[in-house]
């Protein structure tokens, strides 16, 4: 198959696995993550009629922004784990940051444009039970929405993010991510988004809430190795 029939393809399976879940699918933003491919691929997609991608990696993103300059009506996702020293340069380049794991981070992007057109975020959430890996920890959530309310008034908390663990069963782990983002509304009550659900896990992030799915590999293809 090549790009755009497995575009329509997943794009028919959101559809079905919204249906399933009884949700309206134009709730759902498809977000096509392209880190690792040329900007080619985003010009490609953009034919196609995609108008959100993900990338991963600062530089990458950085680059490719500028490279695409002239593409109209792209929103730009960023997605990944990110040092606090690159958050001007994330600031700079995303229309929505979806990796907010601490408030040193949050302060960062904050300081980066003060008083800027106010930047979308959700907080990420992380279900695992490594703590090196991105996220705050479920408990520490809502202070993090606290935190970003009171001391960041140029981000706007969307809602919460996830990555389902390997090996565990993501209809649970999205399962927790809804119950994160409850706690966040308690604080932020419009903060409804959910970003979750990827290639292989999809349907059971519909059917737990997501309002955001961040789908790489089902779209692209495989991804090239890095660098
Ligand atoms: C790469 C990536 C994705 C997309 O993963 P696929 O399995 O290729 O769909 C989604 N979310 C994050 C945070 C990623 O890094």
């Amino acid at each position: 198959m090549d790009l755009r029939s497995r575009l329509s393809a997943l794009d028919a399976r959101v559809v079905d696995a919204a249906r399933s879940a009884g949700r309206d699918p134009s709730e759902l933003t498809r977000i096509v993550v392209t880190k690792f491919h040329p900007p080619e691929l985003i010009t490609r997609l953009c034919e196609y009629g995609v108008h959100d991608v993900g990338e991963s990696r600062q530089q990458e993103l950085t680059a490719k922004r500028g490279e695409l300059a002239a593409l109209d009506g792209v929103r730009w996702h960023f997605i990944g784990q990110v040092q606090t020293k690159k958050a001007r340069a994330i600031r700079a380049a995303s229309d929505c940051v979806h990796s907010v794991d601490r408030d040193r981070l949050a302060d960062a992007l904050h300081a980066a444009d003060p008083d800027g057109a106010r930047l979308d975020v959700f907080l990420q959430v992380n279900l695992t039970d490594d703590p090196s890996r991105g996220g705050a920890a479920p408990g520490d959530v809502a202070g993090l929405a606290e935190h970003v309310a009171a001391s960041c008034p140029s981000l706007r908390v969307r809602g919460v993010m996830a990555v389902a663990p390997l090996g565990s069963e993501p209809a649970e782990a999205f399962g927790r991510l809804a119950g994160a983002g409850a706690l966040v509304r308690r604080i932020v009550p419009d903060a409804t988004w959910m970003s979750a659900g990827m290639s292989g896990d999809f349907a059971e992030a519909i059917a737990a809430g997501a309002t955001h799915l961040r789908i790489g590999t089902a779209i692209t293809g495989p991804r090239p190795a890095r660098d």
